[in-house]
């Protein structure tokens, strides 16, 4: 999901092989803000898109159907899916801005990869391949009869407010990566992934400490522990009379680990996350009996925006474009210019 390499693929399709009739669509650089002014609640449910609109060809993994659908209502679905809707509603926007980048990115029309697991669609809403999505009536269903109207109007108010705006890192859409919560410092995407960004930088996060995720302790026991190694066929048994030996502790410059060495196998932080289901790498650990506890801070990849740190931002009064300029670092928030209809 959101592969940094997607970035490389979709610079290369907009820099080098871009298609006239896309420059004449979608035009990346500053501008006023679109015209169009109010849109009426309603283009939020399903509907037919409007000439001139853009779409996007939506792969629905769970009816297994591929629809093409208004952009926007495409990007209150995806807001409703990868936001809780209690954030602060400058938080949503910034959530919007970002679904709204990360899929006009990947479409086809725009040069993008498409989703590559269905290869018509531009973009599926599986959260394990490209991006969630869930409809109004699955969203409704997720919330109590008081909450309802309250939280759907959050959303499309949020979507509607940003309507057409997109982060932009020099004309071209960013590789829009986010992630629940950073635990206090969000990383350098290199450190995480192979390639480096320059936009995708880490950044000092003071605002995600309300999240659940802040702070977690997850206990395995001793022998627990040795059969999880065990799966690797070189590990040397973890006994409870002999605890785990750390050899070797490699972390990036904000305490996410790198790799390790234990028992002798050498793990990479997220083989370590994986097969111990923590909630992310900058993990620390100590052995207490015959148990070990291991203290995770944040929750993802840690890259991107801080979706618990946009939501501490919002709450101290910071709008969508300050919190997305906090989390990419030297962009623009940028509408896109309509088509001339
Ligand atoms: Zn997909
Ligand atoms: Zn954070």
């Amino acid at each position: 999901m959101r592969k940094l390499t997607a970035y490389l693929v979709i610079a290369l399709f907009f820099g080098v092989i871009c298609l006239p009739a896309f420059i004449v669509l979608i035009d990346f650089s500053p501008m006023e803000q679109a015209e169009g002014g109010e849109t009426p609640q309603k283009v939020y449910e399903q509907r037919e898109p409007e000439p001139g609109e853009l779409t996007v060809n939506v792969w629905h993994h769970r009816d297994r159907e591929l629809r093409e659908m208004p952009l926007e209502e495409y990007v209150a679905g995806v807001v409703a899916a990868e936001m809780p809707a209690s954030f602060e509603v400058e938080a949503l926007k910034a959530q919007a801005v970002i679904a709204r980048t990360y899929t006009l990115a990947q479409t086809l029309i725009s040069g993008g990869r498409g989703c590559d697991h269905h290869p018509s669609a531009d973009i599926c809403t599986s959260e394990q391949h490209c991006q969630a999505w869930m409809s109004r009536e699955e969203a409704l269903s997720k919330w109590s009869s008081q909450q309802q109207d309250q939280y759907w109007n959050k959303i499309v108010s949020a979507v509607q407010d940003t309507r057409d705006i997109v982060v932009s890192y020099q004309g071209q859409p960013v590789d829009a990566v986010f992630h629940s919560t950073c635990g206090g410092h969000t990383d350098n995407s290199e450190e995480v992934w192979s390639a480096s960004s320059p936009y995708l930088k880490g950044v000092e996060c003071s605002y995600c400490s309300h999240s659940p995720w802040s702070k977690k302790e997850t206990t395995y026991t001793l022998r627990e522990f040795s059969n999880l190694l065990s799966r690797f066929p070189q590990a040397t048994p973890v006994t409870t009379s002999r605890g785990p030996s750390f050899l070797s502790v490699d972390r990036s410059s904000t305490e996410r680990l790198k790799t390790l060495q234990v028992n002798n196998v050498t793990l990479t932080g997220h083989e370590l996350r994986s097969l111990l289901n923590l909630p992310s790498t900058r993990v620390s650990w100590k052995v207490h009996n015959n148990n070990i506890i291991f203290t995770t801070r944040g929750f993802g990849h840690g890259v991107g925006l801080c979706q618990y740190g946009a939501d501490g931002m919002a709450k101290q009064g910071y709008t969508y474009e300050e919190i997305l300029k906090h989390y990419y670092q030297g962009v623009e928030i940028t509408p896109l210019k309509r088509p001339a209809s």
